[in-house]
């Protein structure tokens, strides 16, 4: 887009929210310590309510009444933060549109950084983690892992260490509009769309406060969604292994034969007969499972359900509640 020295930029915050009274008022402040500062951003907080049980909803109202940069999306139950994130991208207005976490893991201040970059005609500026030392040794590990076997299986590759946290111009925001999956894996999509693209580096901080909504379990789904959402060789390893499997139970008969023809039949052979039946048999279920996996993907996918619910909007100016 193009920017005049002396006309306001807007930029679109997107916050997805899950339980997280207390972070909410400590993600304002420090939003505003940062943009205060410059005239010629206006801010657009559009928080996004993913079904929270506790007091969020109350506190972002709360701050709306003094705050008109806050719009607040109340979901009509927790979609999971790709669906929220979705919701917001819906809603954004600004010229550019920031998808952040709201624990101030994304730190706001390096959004003045993205923009600088995005005036100088990147289309997507990227947040890129230096280091992982706020995840525990468990998610380190796994999200190494993760990244390794996804680029391996999947297309486009996922840039490492790179989460949501990036400015995008709105010319990015309305392609991505048009993708029409429901089962979103915002990482990939965001890879998948292109553009030109330049990272800003930075060292993730602790949580302000609350705890972290992706548990093992959570995560390891979530891994398996990327990888099933982005590449069918799950799929086509099958062809592999069974071609391989009979190649090597074709010499083995051979082997039998010839044996049988040497020194004439021999009884034992009960228990490697008993591992072999096991050992495929587990191999074949393992293999219905990925076709299960891709069918029931394409199950939910068929029905074309929206991505996600709206309770209500709330909107300072003009028009509240729909
Ligand atoms: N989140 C959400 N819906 C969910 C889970 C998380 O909207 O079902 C939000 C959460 O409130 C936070 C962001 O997604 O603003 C990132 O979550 P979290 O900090 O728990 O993830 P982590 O940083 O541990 O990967
Ligand atoms: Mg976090």
């Amino acid at each position: 887009m193009q920017f005049s020295e002396n006309k306001k930029t807007c930029l679109s915050l997107i916050i997805p929210v899950f339980n997280e009274a207390d972070a909410v008022g400590l993600f304002i402040d420090k939003v505003t310590k940062v943009f205060e500062a410059d005239p010629f951003i206006e801010i657009e907080l559009i928080f996004i309510n993913d079904g929270s049980t506790d007091e969020t909803l109350g506190s972002l109202l709360a701050i709306q009444e003094n705050d008109s940069r806050v719009k607040i999306i109340d979901l009509s139950r927790n979609f999971g933060k790709e669906a929220a994130l979705t919701a917001g991208l819906d809603a954004a207005k600004g010229d550019a549109v920031i998808p952040i976490d709201v624990d101030l893991q994304d730190p706001p201040e390096l959004i003045l950084e993205m923009a600088a970059k995005w005036k100088e005609g990147y289309e997507v500026v990227v947040g890129r983690r230096t280091n992982r030392d706020s995840d525990s040794w468990a998610k380190r590990v796994s999200a190494n892992w993760f990244y390794n076997v996804h680029n391996i299986m999947a297309h486009p590759k996922l840039p490492k260490n790179v989460g949501d946290f990036r400015l995008m111009d709105r010319c990015v925001v309305e392609t991505f509009q048009q993708l029409p999956e429901s089962r979103r894996f915002m990482k990939g999509l965001f890879a998948w769309v292109g553009f030109r693209t330049a990272y800003v580096d930075y060292t993730r901080p602790e949580r302000s406060a609350g705890q972290s909504k992706f548990n093992g379990w959570k995560l390891w789904n979530f891994a398996l969604e990327g990888i099933t959402s982005f590449s069918t060789s799950l799929l086509r390893i099958w062809t592999y292994i069974g071609l391989g499997v009979s190649l090597v139970s074709f010499a083995f008969a051979m082997f039998v034969v010839i044996k049988v023809l040497l020194y004439g039949v021999d009884v034992p052979g009960y228990a490697s007969i008993i591992i072999l039946v096991s050992f495929l048999g587990g191999l074949q279920l393992v293999g219905i499972g990925v076709i299960g996996e891709y069918l029931g993907r394409t199950y939910i996918e068929s029905k074309r359900r929206p991505i996600y619910l709206v309770r209500r909007t709330y909107e300072r100016s003009g028009k509240n509640g729909s």
